[in-house]
């Protein structure tokens, strides 16, 4: 079970799982299904790649040239192979996490904290109050049993202070297994659609704009590109060149895709706009919600259609300073939303 605190007084208890990947199990499994498919591999740092009409070519760090019919890119946000039609305006999530052995904490080993929004361990300082209040920072914990814990301090746009939370939640820390410090570019425009290299991962777009989420998405959309360059490239017919760039982009982006990642971007912007207070009571409304959208929206389930019933059921579940903030904060990034959608469907 997962679990929100909203503030001192306010904590919801989410029934869905929730669960930690086992990054060198998962890596392990992949591998091993592309050696037992008889996948073949080349170590080295991908340098340039060119494209004729029907076949394209990575020239590798050891001078190696590789052809190919397409080319994925799965080497993450920061590709430089893929390109643009638009500034890359994202966001970002900033995170510091620990693994730490620690004398005792005080969470429920049978729950995970996906967000406490509380402030109490920044005391009366009026400075980090305000700080915090104007560019919010929330606690995520993953407790593994009474002296192992995994601990992020996380904020949607700023800087973390961890030091002081586990501090005010009386954390001694032992002794740290693994630190890490996390930026996850999210939203930003998708790539140009279709282009001579088809992307994968970080690089096409697929991190939800609002959450940061993606390997799970990841994990469910492969196979349908997968299966899009199995049809064209594996017929007797072969579709290649242009057409084939069409169709993988296409499948991975279809309209209806495209129209719901700009309603999760809307969500980004608006999350932006939000103060502390504010995203209090955004969260609060939103984990009221009927389980069925709240659960789609943060695994990118939902149709457009469901996305505006969420919109209006939100609306109807906000508190009166929560309609208010949806309708001060919200018509700037509506109008660039609509506008956007326009531009998709035309
Ligand atoms: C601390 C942390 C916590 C996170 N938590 C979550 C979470 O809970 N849920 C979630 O869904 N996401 C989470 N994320 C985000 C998620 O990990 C990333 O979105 C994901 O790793 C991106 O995967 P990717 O394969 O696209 O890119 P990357 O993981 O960046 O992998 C790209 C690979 O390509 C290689 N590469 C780059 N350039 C080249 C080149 N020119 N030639 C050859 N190889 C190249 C790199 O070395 C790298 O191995 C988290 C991220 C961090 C850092």
């Amino acid at each position: 079970m997962a679990c929100v605190y909203i503030d001192d007084g306010k904590a919801k208890y989410l029934d869905r799982a929730y669960g930690r990947v086992g990054r060198e199990k998962l890596k392990t499994r992949l591998i091993e299904g592309c050696v037992s498919t008889g996948v073949r591999f080349h170590k080295a740092k991908v340098w340039k790649m060119e494209h004729e009409e029907f076949e394209s070519s990575v020239v590798c760090s050891d001078g190696v040239e590789l052809k190919a019919s397409l080319i994925v890119d799965a080497s993450g946000f920061g590709s430089t192979f893929i390109e643009y039609d638009k500034p890359r305006n994202h966001g970002y999530q900033i995170a510091h996490g620990i693994l730490a052995e620690v004398d005792e904490h005080p969470f429920d080993l049978d729950k995970m904290v996906l967000m406490d929004w509380r402030d109490s361990h920044l005391g009366n300082e009026p400075y980090l109050r305000a700080n915090n209040s104007r560019l919010p920072t929330f606690l995520y914990a993953m407790p593994f049993d009474s002296s192992l814990i995994f601990l992020e301090e996380t904020s949607l746009v700023s800087r973390t202070g961890m030091v002081a939370r586990l501090r005010h939640l009386g954390i001694r820390v032992r002794r740290v297994l693994e630190d890490e410090k996390c930026l996850i570019p999210m939203g930003g425009p998708l790539p140009r659609i279709p282009q001579s290299v088809m992307a994968i991962g970080g690089t096409s777009g697929i991190v939800h704009p609002s959450t940061g989420y993606m390997v799970a998405r990841t994990l469910a959309l492969a196979p349908v590109l997968a299966e899009t360059i199995a049809e064209c490239l594996g017929s007797t017919r072969m579709i290649r060149g242009r057409p084939l760039h069409h169709r993988v982009w296409n499948g991975l982006w279809p309209v209806d895709r495209r129209c719901t990642r700009e309603f999760y971007h809307f969500g980004m912007e608006t999350l932006l706009k939000l103060d502390l207070n504010g995203t209090r009571r955004f969260f609060d409304a939103f984990f009221d919600l009927n389980p069925y959208y709240w659960h789609g929206f943060l695994s990118s389930r939902l149709s457009i259609g469901e996305l505006f019933m969420l919109s209006l059921s939100l609306f109807g579940h906000a508190s009166s300073p929560s309609k208010f903030d949806i309708i001060t904060k919200c018509p700037a990034p509506l109008i660039k939303m609509v506008g956007n959608l326009a531009l998709e469907t035309i």
